[in-house]
């Protein structure tokens, strides 16, 4: 990655409605020419904002009152979004390895490098198979982008492995939403927070991953609701909690059974909701008897006294909202978990009602739409079924082709990569996605993508995984088009454009259309605009659950967002969901007995520790864009261990000190940030970095069975001071990164971790 050093940036003046740029020089005394609303595609948030254009640039940003969900606010991520659109590393001209894999990435032209692709696919298909070519999408991308990558697959390429990032992220919430609630959308807008008496969040740093979340947070406390947070570290918003259940990383649903369990002992349960509204709670009642808060404490390093507390005071609420997000999720039981989280909702009767609810917050800007559009290897449009003949045969029509010419399921993202190493899939498609920071166990991730015969990515920037390309399509940033995209809510907005790629660049709409005519397939994507990609989707989701037929690009204008399922024009949408039945032919919500059951891998004497990882405030995901971002890179510009002081002491290390942690999969050597605000049997190391500084050469590549999310959250690990610092540590100062994180070290103690820092 390369960071341009002149781009201007003067922290005094770093505010959410003025920057400037060498890219984009820009005076303060310039005329802004338009406002153009929009909104931020970074976070599932979708913060609305105005982009500030001038002389055909975008030059600045400000915040949009209007829009319900931010109104006037920012998180910093935000502020400096639009820096990414004229920043001196866009990609502007294909790039090519003309004489194999060893030669280097060389500028083409656009004729030269779709002609090579549409040959090579079209030789490898022949000679392994139509699934020898793969297609890994991604989720921060418009819904007709993602409607397009799936259609791209099935009709362009006819292959049946098609399938996102979002597999990475959001696959145990849809996994325990369509297992319990048969509809895998938030139950609830943001707002209704606001009537909620007590707000549980377990495995969500809201502070830093939805920032603009806790402001609706903060004001459901000034009105008078409490607070619970389940998290092995003292995040920003468990600072202020009224109860604080700091859990043993893995442990989710073994504290979620016992808070029911407690609840069901006080006689908190909701009977009339449960005999009137649920099914299967004679078993998950049976199962949660065996819970008692005093044996599960013990499993997850809390005090028993605590987790009653919790239980009591979630099982009192006359409405309470449930929020969980990738700590509970990123997990080999992260479906259970989720399950689990349910069952509580459900016990207490807490959905269907203002304050009363269960939400997954989304990751990614289109973590939920990403999920409906029919990119997912199992998946068509509006969360139909690739396997259901009724959807097939649906699907077929609005494609226009012979169901029988319908591919079936293919694999999951995380599937791909050893049927990459083993040469099954030879060559891939990627779009939108940096598998080479994102996915777990780099090193195999490596092998696999190298062991393609051809791989093409389409990006921006130029990503850790272009590295590894044949050939890389520079491609649009999000406000160089307009499409769709649905917030965390399950609101659809509008992104508006405010400019035009820069020369070079192409809309990616419009590579993807271009490659499918010279496949021979440009008859099913005869599309001049997103509009009307959109237009067909509306029609592809048309009586499925995730019915987007009644929402229009005016109506979105007109109501600031449409909330799915909205089955007609007339039909204002639906914000929130389960009030008279829940997605079950019969209406009714399922309970499930969870057991608990340990991580994949557990701490032992070669590895003490408990690794976890996860987001900060100043990153999006693998940080192809942040990274390029001075501000953001300035305040967290490498990755770093937090551990606790007491474990630090045992193992002689101190503050900034140079540290080695290793796991089964590798090692990387990173400064120790020493705190207080960690269980001190856990460690943690954000992931937003790639190559030595990737976090992922640490993670567990192991898989939750039913919906292949790897356990990012969980592995066992070790920490010892650094024999060598890292290649990177040149010019390093980790006190530099002390200053950025100082808040933290002043946290009070967790108090509550239990036994020995390092067993
Ligand atoms: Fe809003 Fe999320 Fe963008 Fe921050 S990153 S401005 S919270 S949408």
């Amino acid at each position: 990655m390369s960071v341009d050093k002149g781009i201007f940036h003067d922290k005094q003046r770093d505010t959410y409605d003025f920057h400037e740029s060498a890219a984009t020089p820009w005076r303060s005394d310039d005329e802004v020419e338009r406002y153009v609303p929009t909104h931020c595609c970074y976070c599932g948030v979708q913060c609305g904002m105005n982009l500030k254009v001038a002389g055909g640039k975008v030059v600045g940003v400000e915040p949009r009152y209007d829009f319900p969900v931010n109104r006037g606010m920012l998180c910093p991520k935000g502020t400096t979004v639009y820096q990414t659109v004229n920043h001196p590393d866009r990609l502007t001209s294909p790039l090519m390895r003309r004489n194999g894999k060893n030669s280097p990435l060389e500028p083409v032209s656009w004729d030269e490098a779709l002609d090579t692709i549409a040959r090579r696919f079209r030789a490898i298909q022949g000679e392994h198979g139509k699934d020898a070519v793969a297609v890994y999408s991604g989720s921060s991308m418009t819904n007709e982008k993602c409607y397009l990558m799936g259609k791209f697959a099935r009709v362009g390429l006819e292959t049946r492995h098609c399938d996102y990032n979002g597999r990475l992220c959001m696959s145990s919430a849809t996994g325990a939403n369509d297992r319990s609630l048969g509809i895998d959308r938030a139950a609830n807008p943001i707002s209704d927070m606001l009537h909620s008496d007590v707000i549980f969040v377990i495995g969500a740093n809201v502070g830093e991953c939805f920032p603009i979340v806790t402001s609706w947070l903060w004001q459901a406390r000034d009105r008078g609701a409490k607070l619970i947070v389940a998290d092995p570290r003292q995040t920003p918003i468990a600072r202020t909690a009224d109860v604080f259940l700091p859990l043993r990383s893995g442990t989710d649903s073994a504290l979620l059974n016992a808070m029911l369990h407690v609840v069901l002992r006080e006689g908190l349960v909701d009977e009339e909701f449960i005999a009137s509204r649920t099914t299967g709670w004679d078993e998950v009642k049976a199962l949660v008897e065996q819970y008692p808060p005093e044996r599960v404490a013990k499993v997850c390093g809390l005090r028993a006294e605590t987790i009653i507390e919790a239980a009591r005071l979630y099982g009192g609420a006359k409405a309470a909202m449930l929020y969980t997000a990738r700590g509970l999720e990123h997990q080999s039981k992260g479906v259970d978990n989720g399950v689990a989280a349910v069952n509580l909702a459900l016990a207490t009767g807490n959905f269907g009602r203002p304050g009363a609810g269960y939400m997954t917050l989304t990751g990614q800007g289109n973590g939920q739409g990403g999920r409906e559009m029919g990119q997912k290897a199992s998946q068509l449009p509006g969360e139909r079924e690739i396997e259901n003949p009724e959807d097939r045969a649906y699907i077929a029509s609005v494609w226009g082709i012979d169901e029988k010419d319908m591919p079936h399921a293919g694999y999951a993202a995380t599937l791909m990569i050893p049927a990459m190493e083993r040469g099954e899939i030879r060559s891939c498609f990627m779009i939108c996605s940096n598998p080479m920071v994102s996915l777990p166990d780099q090193h195999t991730t490596e092998r696999a993508l190298r062991a393609l015969d051809f791989f093409v990515v389409c990006d921006f920037f130029f990503s850790e995984t272009c590295e590894l390309a044949d050939v890389v399509l520079p491609g649009n940033v999000w406000c160089e088009d307009e499409g769709t995209s649905t917030n965390l809510e399950g609101r659809v907005i509008k992104y508006n454009q405010a400019v035009d790629p820069p020369p070079g660049a192409r809309r990616d709409w419009e590579i993807v259309c271009e490659l499918a005519r010279r496949l021979g397939k440009g008859q099913y994507f005869p599309y001049q605009s997103a509009r009307e990609i959109f237009d067909e989707l509306r029609v592809a989701t048309k009586g499925a659950k995730a019915d987007y037929f009644g929402i229009t690009y005016e109506k979105i204008d007109r109501q600031n967002g449409v909330f799915w399922p909205c089955p007609t024009e007339e039909d204002p949408g639906t914000p929130r969901l389960y009030e008279d039945r829940f997605g079950f032919a019969d209406g009714k919500a399922r309970f499930h007995p969870i057991t608990y059951l340990p991580p994949a891998e557990e701490p032992d004497a070669e590895y003490p520790l408990v690794l976890t990882t996860g987001r900060v405030i100043y990153h999006y995901l693998s940080g192809n864009q942040t990274r390029r971002t001075p501000f953001l890179l300035e305040e967290a510009p490498y990755p770093w261990v937090e551990i606790h002081e007491r474990t630090a002491e045992q193992l002689g290390i101190s503050d900034n000190d140079w540290v080695t942690v290793r796991t089964r999969r590798g090692e990387m050597t990173v400064p120790a940030l020493v705190v207080k605000s960690i269980r001190p049997d856990t460690v943690f190391i954000p992931y937003h970095y790639g190559h030595s500084q990737a976090a992922n050469i640490l993670t567990n590549p192991v898989l939750e069975p039913m919906n292949k999310i790897p356990e990012y959250k969980v592995c066992a690990a070790s920490v010892t001071k650094a024999v060598h610092k890292p290649d990177w540590a040149e010019g390093v100062d980790p006190a530099r990164l002390r200053a950025a994180r100082g808040r933290r070290r002043r946290l009070p103690s967790t108090g509550e971790s239990q036994g020995p820092a390092v067993r």
